[in-house]
């Protein structure tokens, strides 16, 4: 049995009296890629930023390792390069070359010195097939390229578990492939990752864990196989209809 990295026990998050969240429990261990599906606006972005800091929850627990990652004593930054996060729109320091982008953080979080960050960020950046564009700036790249750079960026972080919030739901049809791909290698090198998609053959692939959450609640988790051969819940059901 191996150690639960992240816990998430009774979270609950509300803006305002809007309740967006409600009662959320799972676990992680290492290795464990887990992907949330679900309709738009059940939630799933709002806990993703909650477990990576961005948003603040409003009831329940994320325990990090044990620890309560809202303690007062956690280092934020260095929280996050342990728990990173890849989102939809890319998110890069559009000022900054590839390179760079993959360097600062290093170097500002981890305090890493200038060649050793460069070396791990091209070791990264050729991982995703994005070394021969170090000198380019983010708005010469594709949505592919992007997602790829900022995929190398959280890498070189070394992170224990990578978030992903949608990664290829802001690309053209074509790039989609590429970054799937480079995910389907993360995780066969054994990654810990939490994928929120609508890429249904993907999860259905990559997925040991499912989570399915219809307004703010998980309907319904489980195996891949579970979830996607052999549903219980209507809800589940009637939202898997929409992609075959
Ligand atoms: P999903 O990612 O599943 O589409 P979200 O987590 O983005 O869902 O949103 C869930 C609900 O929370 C939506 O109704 C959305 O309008 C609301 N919401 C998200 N962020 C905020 C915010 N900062 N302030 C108020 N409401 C928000
Ligand atoms: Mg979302």
């Amino acid at each position: 049995m191996s150690e639960t990295i992240l816990e998430v026990q009774h979270l609950g998050k509300s803006f305002g009296t809007h309740e967006i969240l409600r009662d959320i429990d799972f676990s992680v261990k290492p290795k464990d890629v887990t992907c949330i599906i679900g309709p738009s606006g059940s939630g799933k972005s709002t806990l993703l930023r909650c477990m990576n800091l961005l948003e603040t929850p409003s009831s329940g627990e994320i325990r990090y390792h044990g620890t309560n990652i809202m303690d007062k004593h956690v280092n934020v930054p260095k929280y996050r390069s342990k728990v990173g996060m890849v989102f939809q729109n890319f998110n890069l320091f559009n000022n900054m070359t590839v390179l760079k982008n993959c360097t600062v953080g290093q170097e500002k979080v981890l305090k890493k010195s200038k060649e050793e960050a460069h070396k791990n960020a091209m070791m990264y950046l050729e991982k995703v097939g994005m070394a021969p564009y170090i000198n380019a700036k983010p708005k010469q790249l594709s949505g592919g390229q992007k997602q790829r750079v900022a995929i190398a960026r959280a890498l070189a972080m070394e992170p224990e578990i990578l978030l992903f919030d949608e990664p290829t739901s802001a690309l053209d049809p074509q790039m989609v492939g590429e970054v799937l791909e480079v995910m389907r290698t993360l995780a066969k090198d054994g990654l810990t990752m939490i994928i929120v998609t609508h890429e249904m053959a993907f999860a259905r692939d990559v997925a040991k864990h499912v989570i399915f959450m219809g307004d703010g609640v998980i309907v319904e988790e489980g195996t891949s196989h579970q979830i996607f051969e052999d549903p219980q819940k209507e809800q589940t059901k009637e939202f898997l209809s929409r992609f075959r």
